[in-house]
């Protein structure tokens, strides 16, 4: 079985649901999902670049992520390289950001298009098993020690900040939309990626759907969707 750092992280969370799990994984697709709608990745894609660009003219991280430290060189591998096998598990990934420090350790960041809401976040468990299992693989093909984790939140200007907004963003062929950085230390602790591999791994290999959580209403309207069809064909 192959799972993504990200994925992983979502059987860090309280409700985590097996039977959920173990339908996605077994599935050939599954029916009304929606994909990652694109512009985020096309933000994504525009950061890096930016950051990269700043990194190679520059010989220093932008001002704005300068409070992360020092930069001694960006590390640029192939997703397709980025992945570590444990226990019949291929853990993958690919983080926006790592880079080796002058002390000879990594950092590794991810950029999340969001308002910063700290630990509010509800999502933050997942992200911390996303960061730490980035660190797991990286230290598992060779870029050890892995010392800081990062993520960065870029805010995009809210209703309340519209009046600050200047002239200056407009211009003959459009605008550009200002984005404000937050940092976000994660602390590295990468004792819980075996645990929860092995987790994944285990329900996995069930060979039936285990029980869902108590009280959620979509395995209803889904038995209910079945008794639909079933008593219409
Ligand atoms: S109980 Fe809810 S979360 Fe679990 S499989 Fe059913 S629909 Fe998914």
């Amino acid at each position: 079985m192959r799972i993504s750092a990200k994925d992983l992280g979502w059987l860090a969370v309280d409700d985590f649901c097996p039977r959920c799990f173990w339908i996605e994984r077994h599935a050939n697709g599954l029916p009304y999902q929606m994909g990652f709608p694109g512009i985020f990745s096309s933000i994504d894609a525009y950061t890096k670049n930016i950051v990269e660009r700043y990194v190679k003219n520059n010989k220093e991280l932008p001002k704005w992520l300068s409070s992360i430290g020092d930069i001694k060189r960006i590390i640029s591998i192939k997703p397709s390289e980025f992945k570590t096998e444990r226990g019949g598990v291929t853990l993958s990934g690919m983080p926006d950001l790592m880079f080796e420090r002058h002390d000879g350790s990594f950092a590794i960041v991810d950029y999340k298009t969001a308002k910063y809401t700290g630990n509010q976040d509800a999502l933050m468990p997942v992200y911390q098993i996303q960061l730490n299992g980035y660190a797991y693989i990286a230290e598992a093909i060779g870029y050890r020690p892995v010392r800081d984790l990062y993520l960065v939140y870029f805010e995009p200007p809210y209703r309340e900040t519209y009046d600050a907004i200047t002239d200056g963003h407009t211009n003959e062929d459009g605008f550009d939309m200002p984005f404000k950085p937050v940092i976000h230390r994660i602390k590295k602790d990468t004792a819980e990626i075996d645990v929860l591999l092995g987790k994944a791994s285990r329900t996995y290999e069930l060979s039936r759907p285990p029980t869902g959580l108590a009280g959620c209403k979509d395995c209803k309207r889904l038995e209910d969707l079945i008794c639909i069809v079933s008593n219409g064909s």
